[in-house]
């Protein structure tokens, strides 16, 4: 394609990310954990707009503390579009404003959807007319839940998280986010349960605990049921990411206390999400956590994957 043809900006919105079931094996010897994970998509979005550009830059807005999100080449959606340009052998940059909404650092994948959203705006702005195939093999290469933000949608995880089989999901189901202000560092947490492991001595001679995801978890999100749901999920950093930070787990027991049908971590934390048994509960939780001086954030799921708006 000329770049005549191509457009001047390119528009891209991809979700945040919520990890239902997560299941974590233990530490290999390249330092990897293998994964076994129900990713949900929900509408909590990030927004990239890509404008063309003779060099590489990007702007950050939102409610975000701008020290903590870098604006080289530390930033997966610069890694991102640097990544596409050496594929495709462009030559020329880009300008990316992100807009966040995502919390940095809050286990909801908001720099992996940044990068998402910088490929698919990118190899638009630029006319590569790379196959989404293409995309996933360089979305993996920028991190393991890439490839889950290009997807969106509900799905299994397996390998690092980048192995994706879609999983079916019927309905919709609701959440209520609490954030925090702090972030919590995924690695932090990660070496958190590999001490809690090692110290552990009774979990240290059992077998390794089986890594595939439970089939309970698949029938209830196949059902749309979020009663059934709620009983399954789970998530192995919950206890590491309470270790780092105790006040979450008393947030979580206030959500559940609430009304919610069940609460757990998102990922490596320190979100909460609260699953909730349809739009009106969800709402009245909210309430009852504003009544008691807690902001929370209203979102559902699975919406679908990084996409251009027109
Ligand atoms: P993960 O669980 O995938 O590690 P997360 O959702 O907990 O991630 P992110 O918001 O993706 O957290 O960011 C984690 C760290 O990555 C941040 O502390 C920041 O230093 C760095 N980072 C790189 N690119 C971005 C980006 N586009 N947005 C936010 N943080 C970014």
């Amino acid at each position: 394609m000329s770049v005549a043809a191509t457009p001047a900006s390119v528009h891209v919105r991809a979700p945040g990310k919520i990890n239902v079931y997560l299941g974590v094996g233990d530490r290999q010897d390249d330092g990897y954990h293998p994964l076994a994970t129900v990713f949900q998509a929900v509408s909590l979005y990030e927004d990239v707009i890509a404008r063309r550009a003779a060099d590489f830059s990007i702007t950050v807005t939102g409610d975000v503390d701008p020290d903590t999100v870098p604006l080289d080449d530390r930033n997966l959606a610069m890694r991102a579009a640097k990544l596409l340009a050496a594929a495709a052998d462009y030559h020329g940059g880009v300008a990316l404003e992100i807009r966040k909404s995502v919390p940095v650092a809050g286990g909801m994948g908001g720099g992996s959807a940044d990068a998402a959203a910088a490929l698919v705006a990118c190899d638009a702005l630029w006319g590569t007319g790379f196959s989404q195939v293409r995309l996933h093999e360089l979305a993996a290469r920028l991190g393991a839940d890439v490839p889950f933000a290009l997807h969106g949608g509900t799905a299994v995880g397996t390998g690092r998280g980048d192995q994706l089989n879609p999983a079916l999901a019927r309905g919709r189901f609701d959440w209520i986010l609490i954030t925090s202000d702090e972030g919590l560092s995924t690695p932090a947490v990660y070496s958190r349960l590999d001490e809690i492991r090692g110290i552990d001595g009774a979990l240290a001679d059992d077998p390794p605990p089986s890594l595939d995801v439970p089939v309970a978890v698949l029938h209830a999100l196949r059902a749309g049921n979020a009663e059934d749901l709620a009983e399954t999920l789970a998530n192995d950093l919950e206890d590491a990411a309470f270790d780092l930070r105790p006040e979450l787990e008393q947030r979580l027991l206030h959500g559940v206390r609430a009304g919610a049908l069940r609460g757990i971590v998102s990922g490596s934390g320190p979100t909460i999400a609260l699953l909730c048994a349809d739009p009106e509960s969800a709402q009245h939780v909210q309430a009852v956590l504003r009544e008691t001086g807690v902001d929370s954030l209203h979102v559902h799921g699975p919406v679908p994957g990084a996409r251009i708006l027109a």
